[in-house]
């Protein structure tokens, strides 16, 4: 800690993570200074609690270098070509992101991290993952991306055992001396790439997920990007590389085989040749039937418990007590034998291309932000499973063409409106394209905040379209 006392450092952004960071850095007796480029009242309120303890807040100026900065540290959400980090390294000024800062705090016989990164499924996994751990018995936390800030974690009382750390790539790339026991890379598809500039840049930054690992790079078989960055890692000595697949598994990889998840990696004696860990129906039974990304999801969790050291009874209760967050194919209600299912977290064409691949006769609601991304393959890959799809949102254009050259034949209506309204307008034209046995499925592959204020807020607009429809019917009856 002796590092920051004295330092004048810059936070950037006036976010949860940047007051977690400013707080922790002001207490370890570092004179700190937030900018952000906002100005509204909620950054004003921040602005004033943060002063009342000591701390400057410098609003609507996000690109100049305060006088006399020592350190940047920087929020999850900032572009690496902001100003402010230009000004940084012509000043000779170290970046580094709130990550980073956590490893560095950490104390002697702090608790190992089990870190887990993708394009997808971060969340599920940690939250899987950390549901393992404490039906081992561990103490553990689902921490990083989600949940209480990371720092706040680190300096907490609270002792753990073990941390299931969910990482974005920004945090990623900011995060140079963070060293985990074990990490995943689920997937590497394109986004962000506005963002990170490449997908070559993308993908390197979370490969350094896998940097200086002890134990275990877990990597995803069927997605050979990932196992390309585990050999590019620099890794200790007997650190072994463990692949996860939906098919059977071979030497070193946990898979599927029937309907059973087992376990060829961290078998008990050269003898057994696999062990079973649990059934597909284990993985959040009150869930309804698990989508194949989410098995992919559970058997990534389960290499990184196994290479801390878990035995499979704890893989298999920690799997059936996971519950999923919310807008993650939360099924919302059955409508005159209609399924509505809201998968709003589906924020780009990977995500919703994996799941849309969990139902046989879908009517598709998608449209928003692109974010740089194209929507050829999710089509290509998905059109026998379209009924008829609902456009919505700014790049919904995008969408329109990917649908016209793959999937000609699909009935397509174009709502042409990103007011909050259009949701409700979406399910019921989405309800006229369906029939018996369909699911309705608003899996956008973009993001919200052109119509809405994040993911959250577009899933609940969905769920409450389909629950007046659901009223309306039983008004009828
Ligand atoms: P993240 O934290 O990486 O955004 P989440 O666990 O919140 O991931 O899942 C986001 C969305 O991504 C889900 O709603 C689902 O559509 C999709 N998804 C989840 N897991 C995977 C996976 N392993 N591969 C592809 N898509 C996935």
């Amino acid at each position: 800690t002796a590092q920051y006392s004295g330092k004048h450092i810059t936070v950037a952004g006036l976010g949860v993570s940047g007051v977690s960071a400013a707080r922790a850095l002001a207490g370890l007796g570092a004179r700190v200074t937030v900018v952000d480029g906002g100005d509204g009242e909620v950054l004003r309120e921040r602005a004033a609690f943060l002063d009342s303890q000591g701390i400057t807040v410098r609003l609507a100026d996000a690109d100049t270098l305060p006088e006399g900065t020592d350190l940047v540290v920087t929020s999850p959400g900032w572009r690496p070509d902001s100003p402010l980090f230009a000004a940084a390294a012509a000043a000779g000024v170290e970046v580094v992101g709130d990550v980073e800062v956590a490893w560095q705090l950490r104390g002697e016989g702090a608790a190992p991290w089990l870190a887990v990164t993708g394009t997808n499924g971060k969340t599920t996994t940690v939250q899987m993952l950390a549901s393992i751990l404490q039906a081992a018995g561990l103490r553990t936390a689902a921490v990083g991306n989600i949940g209480t800030p990371i720092i706040d974690v680190v300096l907490g009382e609270q002792q753990y055992d073990v941390l299931a750390v969910e990482l974005s790539s920004y945090q990623l790339h900011w995060a140079p001396s963070l060293r985990a026991h074990s990490a995943a890379v689920l997937n590497v598809a394109p986004d962000h790439l506005d963002w990170h500039g490449s997908l070559d840049a993308y993908a390197a930054d979370k490969g350094r997920i896998y940097e200086g690992n002890t134990i275990a790079c877990v990597y995803n078989v069927e997605d050979p990007a990932t196992e390309r960055l585990v050999m590019a890692a620099d890794v200790e000595e007997g650190c072994r590389a463990i692949g996860f697949t939906l098919g059977a598994p071979g030497p070193s990889m946990l898979g599927v085989v029937d309907d059973l998840l087992v376990d060829r990696a961290f078998v008990a004696d050269r003898h057994h040749q696999a062990q079973e860990l649990a059934q597909i129906c284990d993985i959040a039974p009150a869930a309804g039937p698990a989508a194949p990304h989410n098995i992919a999801n559970a058997l990534a969790a389960a290499a990184l418990a196994r290479a801390f050291g878990v035995e499979p009874a704890a893989v298999r209760d920690g799997l059936r007590s996971f519950r999923p967050d919310a807008h993650r194919i939360a099924h919302v209600a059955d409508v005159d034998g209609v399924a509505y299912v809201d998968d709003s977290k589906a924020t780009n064409p990977h995500a919703a291309q994996a799941s849309l691949a969990a139902y046989e006769s879908v009517v598709w609601i998608a449209g928003g932000l692109a974010k740089g991304a194209t929507f050829e393959e999710l089509v290509a890959a998905s059109a026998k499973r379209l009924r008829g799809a609902v456009l919505i949102g700014a790049d919904r254009a995008l969408i329109k063409q990917a649908l016209a050259r793959h999937a000609p034949d699909v009935p397509v209506v174009d709502l042409d409106r990103t007011d909050t309204g259009a949701m409700a307008a979406a399910v019921r034209e989405a309800t006229r394209l369906a029939g018996p046995g369909d699911t309705v499925l608003m899996a956008p592959a973009c993001a919200s905040m052109d119509m809405f204020t994040n993911y959250s807020k577009r899933g609940e607009a969905f769920a409450e379209a389909v629950r007046e429809l659901a009223a309306g019917r039983d008004g009828e009856q």
